[in-house]
């Protein structure tokens, strides 16, 4: 098993604190590593297959087109690439470097976090509003309509909402203080699944364009996402990020768009989806819609009881409803950090959720977590906490 991972000398983690991108994301089904060995073996016209990805992505998504990017992450920077230049071939060369007209991103201080740095790569400068009371514990309010309204200027290019489950309430307010100026809102949803239902969640709530992380529950290739969207923002992000290196004469805009000219290579090109990935994806994504929610979240629960019952440690089951998204396991330990550290260094390495380790608790989350590896992790506490 695993030749090439031995032969290099690495070690498999044992992966109960989730579908982390810096774990490697989620294990994939071997359907769906089929189907990317069948994609790697042969030449596709990679337009024409960003299109069939397209309508199987707005199938999804409710959305009016779609896109495989390289990951969440890369598609907030081509969200922000198809805002600040639109269908404009002159715009689209002259990014990252964008001083005229629409070229700023609002981003609410309750909605900042590292990953907004991706709506700057394109471009964007971000122009933050609204007082971080969630974030300091200082108050209750969000996004409110007013702020949203006396922040947006001449320079307003769109407007930025980072999606979790306490945020979404605020969703329609702020789209709607959006349209009223012509602008688009773009959501950062990449880690909102499941449930598989928040797929269209965002945009029937008024996202113009909104991204979901391919590696993480939908269970496709590591470096890959969608970005969904309207028809004329996702032709733009996809022509920014294609190799365009085309025949002038009988080159045609994706998506059934107009555009003045043929762009040259993008903004996005260093980020490009492989055939791989995109294929990868799609089955991921098949997978993921077609699967019962309500029977693996009771297959989840049972796995994560025996784990309970095989700990000498206090724990408390989290149900799927409390932790919006997968059921989870908290235990209650001595010296959290130094036990997950302990864990972490130790054969095989073992990661459990480290969120609320300042708060002595450690959590089991069993989306990443194959079951094989159930025994090895009851093992592997029970070792570190002797
Ligand atoms: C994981 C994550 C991203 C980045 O997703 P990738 O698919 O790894 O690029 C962006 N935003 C949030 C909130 C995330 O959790």
């Amino acid at each position: 098993m695993g030749g090439a991972l031995a032969e290099l000398g690495l070690a498999r983690v044992i992966n109960a604190a989730g579908t982390l991108t810096r774990l490697g994301g989620a294990p994939m089904a071997s359907e769906v590593v089929a189907a990317m060995a069948e994609a790697a073996g042969a030449s596709l016209d990679m337009a024409a297959l960003q299109e069939r990805a397209s309508a199987e992505i707005a199938a999804a998504t409710g959305a009016e087109a779609g896109l495989v990017t390289t990951g969440a992450a890369a598609g907030l920077t081509l969200a922000a690439a198809a805002v600040l230049a639109g269908l404009d071939p002159a715009r689209m060369a002259q990014l990252p470097r964008i001083e005229d007209g629409r070229s700023e991103i609002l981003v609410h201080r309750t909605h900042r976090s590292a990953y907004t740095r991706a709506l700057a790569v394109a471009g964007a400068r971000l122009v933050d509003f609204g007082h971080n009371d969630r974030g300091t514990g200082a108050g209750i309010r969000g996004i409110e309509a007013w702020e949203i309204e006396a922040a947006i200027g001449a320079r307003t290019a769109a407007i930025f909402f980072a999606a979790t489950p306490w945020s979404v309430p605020d969703l329609p307010l702020v789209a709607r203080a959006a349209h009223a100026h012509d602008l688009p809102v773009i959501v950062d949803a990449a880690a909102q699944l499941p449930p598989a239902a928040n797929l269209r969640r965002f945009i029937a709530a008024g996202a113009d364009l909104v991204v979901f992380s391919g590696g993480k529950a939908i269970g496709g290739p590591q470096s890959s996402g969608i970005l969904a969207g309207r028809r004329t923002l996702i032709a733009s992000a996809l022509m920014q990020m294609l190799d365009m290196d085309v025949p002038v004469a009988s080159w045609r805009a994706p998506l059934g768009v107009q555009v003045a000219g043929v762009p040259h290579h993008g903004l996005g090109r260093g980020f490009k989806a492989g055939k791989e990935e995109i294929v990868g994806l799609l089955v991921a994504l098949r997978r993921f819609l077609a699967r019962d929610e309500a029977a693996e979240q009771a297959a989840q629960t049972a796995r994560l009881r025996a784990i309970a019952d095989a700990l000498p440690v206090r724990s408390t089951l989290l149900d799927a409803a409390t932790t919006g998204r997968a059921p989870q396991l908290a235990l209650r330990v001595e010296d959290a950090p130094g036990l997950a550290a302990r864990l972490r260094a130790g054969d095989p390495p073992v990661h459990l959720g480290e969120r609320h380790a300042g708060e002595g608790v450690l959590l089991v989350d069993p989306q990443a977590l194959r079951p094989e590896d159930d025994a090895a992790l009851i093992a592997a506490v029970r070792a570190a906490l002797a």
